[in-house]
């Protein structure tokens, strides 16, 4: 792990230029992920959590005294200690959001660590392992030196109806495959790595419950990004191209959009016993799965609220841009988005406020009320994006590109034919237009779906934690039938 601290966003871009990782994207080795345009925008959004922790204003949100040390830390390094802290989480997201327009990539190994701090103290006190202790030390350091984890959860499955051990091909779960005296070899790959490409650790966890027979799935570990054997694949983005060939057309040039996913692959990795944090304890890997599905979870309201903050903004201005603000209907459809944004967002804000104590004192979101608001997002973004389209017009979908807009021979009409009101040059109007666009557009709406789990996910978990048999207690009884204990 890098020795120095990392304050600063320069200090955090200096570092991913350290990192000798092996990062592909359309079939290249990328030479220094900084350099990359394609990368570029994600390495922003990721490094305003550096940057915002310095911001005199925002310090109460953005850091927090870790309970290791009483230093100050990061909070997306932060155990966290109170339901304070769980709310003090979702406005920072929120805060994020609105600052990036994108997604900032870190929540996620926040949420692996959290995890993992709880599951290690309560394994531990059942099988006597010594994980805890040694999940600590690893967490310190992430501390201490203010480095970006990614949790690495989404083993890529193959056959859906298989088992990982009845798979034709055991690598489609990351499993061990060699257990040594210093430490083990593990081998796999995870699929939609929010971030890896320009973190610093991986943090890999289990991605189902398994059974005993599925021993060596049960793995969780702490990975430098760049130890021999991990290979990363950097995902394609709706327009992705658009990065290489100018700014107005990204719409959000500086951030981009959504959060960069890469497949992580993992060709026998070493991994030393001192970052091994689970090896074999299937009964506890559903523990793991589901509190890490719960922390993150618990954020979609506060980063997708955020994200809607952004989107409602552009559509008021494209309204204005084009003389229609005050029609009854417009106003009615702006109401509607700030209604469904604040919906989400109190979702987020409710499982944090009745979250609880854990044994090892971490504290938990509401795992039921979690899993209701990362559900409601599934919905709710492809409402707003549908206002939104019809806010900003078919514009969005035929505006012609910046290159003809400063171009000499028709940029005047391209200039003179997509001209709102006097007062706004046409310019500004196409700029919140792309912003629209980027927002509302295909990876964006599919992140929303399927980021932190996919609905199905949550649906098994209502029937888990839903309570039923107590909600028919409760029918029984108002309709005069007796109890059967
Ligand atoms: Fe964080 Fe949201 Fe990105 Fe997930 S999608 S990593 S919660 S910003
Ligand atoms: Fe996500």
């Amino acid at each position: 792990m890098k020795k120095e601290k990392i304050e600063t966003q320069e200090d955090y871009i200096q570092s991913l230029k350290e990192l000798d990782h092996q990062v592909y994207y359309r079939g290249d080795r990328v030479a220094d992920v900084t350099e990359h345009p394609a990368i570029i925008p994600h390495i922003n959004a990721a490094a305003m959590t550096y940057e915002l922790a310095r911001d005199p204003m925002h310090r109460e949100l953005m850091t927090a005294a870790s309970h290791l040390t009483g230093h100050e830390i990061n909070r997306f390094t932060h155990i966290h200690q109170s339901i304070d802290d769980l709310l003090k989480k979702v406005r920072m997201l929120r805060l994020l959001s609105h600052k990036t327009g994108s997604c900032y990539q870190r929540c996620v190994g926040l949420d692996g660590l959290n995890a993992l701090y709880s599951v290690t103290f309560e394994m531990d006190q059942k099988h006597g392992t010594g994980y805890h202790k040694k999940f600590r030390d690893f967490l310190q350091e992430v501390q201490d030196r203010n480095v970006m984890v990614v949790g690495a959860m989404t083993d890529v499955k193959g056959d859906r109806s298989l088992a990982p051990s009845a798979q034709d091909d055991p690598d489609l779960y990351v499993h061990v495959v060699d257990r040594r005296d210093d430490g083990i070899v593990i081998r796999g790959a995870k699929a939609h790595q929010t971030g890896a490409v320009n973190s610093h650790e991986i943090l890999v966890l289990p991605t189902i419950t398994l059974r005993e027979r599925d021993k060596d799935f049960a793995v969780a570990v702490a990975v430098p990004a760049d130890a021999p054997g991990v290979i990363m694949i950097f995902g394609r983005q709706t327009n992705d191209d658009r990065k290489m060939q100018g700014e107005i057309d990204i719409g959000n040039a500086r951030f981009s959009l959504v959060g960069g996913e890469a497949l992580v692959v993992f060709e026998d990795v070493f991994v030393p016993w001192e970052r091994v944090f689970m090896c074999g304890e299937c009964d506890f890997s559903g523990l793991l799965v589901e509190r890490f599905a719960t922390y993150h979870r618990q954020n979609y309201g506060a980063c997708k609220g955020g994200l809607a903050d952004v989107l409602i903004g552009a559509c008021a201005l494209a309204v204005e841009q084009i003389g229609v603000a005050g029609a009854s209907h417009v106003r009615d459809k702006i109401a509607e988005m700030i209604h469904l944004t604040e919906t989400v967002y109190a979702c987020s804000v409710a499982c944090s406020a009745q979250g609880y104590r854990t044994p090892s004192g971490a504290y938990y979101a509401d795992p039921l009320l979690a899993n209701a608001c990362k559900h409601n997002i599934t919905r709710v973004i492809y409402e707003l994006g549908r206002l939104g389209h019809d806010l900003a017009g078919g514009v969005i979908a035929t505006l012609p590109s910046e290159q003809d807009l400063h171009s000499r021979t028709v940029g005047r009409y391209v200039e003179k034919y997509f001209k709102g009101v006097k007062d706004v040059p046409t310019e500004e109007r196409i700029r919140i237009l792309r912003l629209i666009e980027n927002m509302t557009g295909g990876t964006a709406l599919a992140e929303s779906m399927h980021g932190a789990g996919s609905p199905q996910a949550q649906r098994i978990m209502y029937l888990r934690l839903g309570n039923l048999e107590q909600k028919k207690k409760l029918a029984r009884r108002l309709a005069g039938i007796k109890d059967v204990e």
